[in-house]
């Protein structure tokens, strides 16, 4: 035993005990069930961050990110940290102080993307929805009107509410106007089509635990060539030093310069999920996203619930689902937990106590992971008072038989 210093606790290596997590199944809003292939791979030697062998490594993690963001960008990388340091690494990039940016707003992720615009001295114009609702096109080209933004941003799937967004008039409207077209796809990327190049999106951010299935801690970046030179021509340096892409990009491209020590085994637990992404093949993978969320909506119908957000717009990997009156939201999650081992998510901001967030992202959208939930909501329900309906089981059954 160690001798502590005089005031310090005495520490004893026996009193912490192995991590053991248990078992799991995600089905909230992320992070998703990461393969155990994708896990061993961070088990790999961690080796110099210069070595010819993790040069190659990194030259191969770009080239199938581009292939996930169905990009020729030269600038595609994974930017060191989660979600969120991709949602700043591409505002801090683009945006210098006194910038007008466009900011859709329809749940959290876009209110947290008003709140960076507005740390870093952007001059913020925010069109907003309401929550579970997409941004009208027509709002966004009433708010640009006589105005120049440098930015428009907006999120692709909003994880707060399930909302998918579509992108094609917020893109041609952004461009007409002669701005930058900024998406946030972290829970899109993996589970649905997000071709950057076909959408015309100039800069966009990602992260690896939601529908690429692996642990959180990077976040997958791309600049479009005219984001690139939006950047270029900055009067004032970037806000963040750590997140500044003209100098990280030394180390990714070519040059290989040093700037930040890259996180050596995340960067192998990220290739690994992508090669298990090109095994699968894009569309087979969005399609299986498409068939489980059926299912689950199937069941979730059947059983008497209501899904909150209207079918043409509803995200195949978030699914919010209302939750009736007099049913205890915690205590029914607190169940799933405990005697299923199935994790599901509460409602945030506005929704909270309101809905629950199923998530099938990734390696967690399955058949078996589906039937399992459906199978434990409607006890769960039952024990809590409410007449679920029988049949939830049935009815997705039916989606998978006609499926083949
Ligand atoms: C999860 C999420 C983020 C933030 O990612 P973190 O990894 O939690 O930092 C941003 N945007 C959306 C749409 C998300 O779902």
């Amino acid at each position: 035993m160690e001798k502590a210093c005089e005031g310090l606790e005495i520490l004893n290596a026996k009193d912490f005990r192995d991590i053991n997590p248990g078992d799991r199944i995600l089905m909230g809003p992320g992070p998703s069930d990461v393969p155990a292939r994708t896990l061993q791979a961070i088990a790999a030697p961690c080796i110099g961050h210069l070595d010819p062998y993790f040069l190659e490594i990194m030259n191969e993690v770009q080239q199938l990110l581009r292939f996930l963001f169905q990009t020729e960008n030269e600038l595609t990388i994974p930017v060191s940290g989660t979600g969120s340091a991709g949602m700043e690494t591409c505002f801090v990039n683009l945006v210098e102080p006194g910038d007008e940016v466009v900011v859709c707003v329809n749940g959290v992720f876009g209110t947290r993307m008003a709140d960076i615009v507005n740390r870093i001295g952007g001059k913020l114009v925010r069109v907003d929805a309401e929550w579970g609702t997409a941004i009208d096109p027509r709002a966004l080209k009433d708010a640009i009107a006589g105005r120049k933004p440098k930015v428009v941003a907006v999120v692709h799937a909003e994880t707060s509410t399930g909302v998918c967004q579509p992108l094609e008039d917020l893109a041609r409207i952004s461009h007409d106007a002669g701005a930058l077209f900024l998406v946030d796809t972290v829970t899109s990327l993996g589970g649905m089509p997000v071709a950057i190049d076909d959408m015309n999106i100039d800069a966009v951010y990602s992260g690896t635990q939601k529908c690429i299935s692996g642990p959180p801690g990077l976040s997958p970046v791309s600049f479009s060539r005219a984001a690139v030179r939006a950047m270029e021509q900055r009067k004032t340096p970037v806000v963040s030093w750590y997140l500044d892409l003209s100098m990280v990009r030394d180390y990714w491209g070519t040059e290989r310069k040093y700037h930040h020590t890259a996180p050596i085994n995340m960067i192998y637990s990220l290739r690994e999920a992508l090669r298990l992404i090109t095994e699968e093949g894009l569309d087979m993978r969005f399609e299986r996203h498409r068939l489980n969320h059926r299912a689950l909506v199937a069941g979730i119908e059947a059983m008497g619930l209501s899904m909150l957000v209207p079918e043409p717009i509803r995200l195949p990997m978030l699914n919010a689902v209302r939750i009736p009156e007099g049913v205890e939201d915690i205590t029914v999650r607190k169940v799933l937990l405990n005697q299923f081992g199935i994790e599901i998510g509460g409602g945030l901001g506005q929704f909270a106590g309101k809905v629950w967030r199923i998530g099938l992202m990734g390696h967690s959208c399955r058949r078996k992971n589906v039937l399992l939930l459906l199978a434990a909501l409607e006890t769960v329900l039952k024990s809590e008072g409410y007449p679920a309906r029988p049949g939830a089981l049935d009815a997705a059954t039916a989606v998978y038989d006609q499926a083949c």
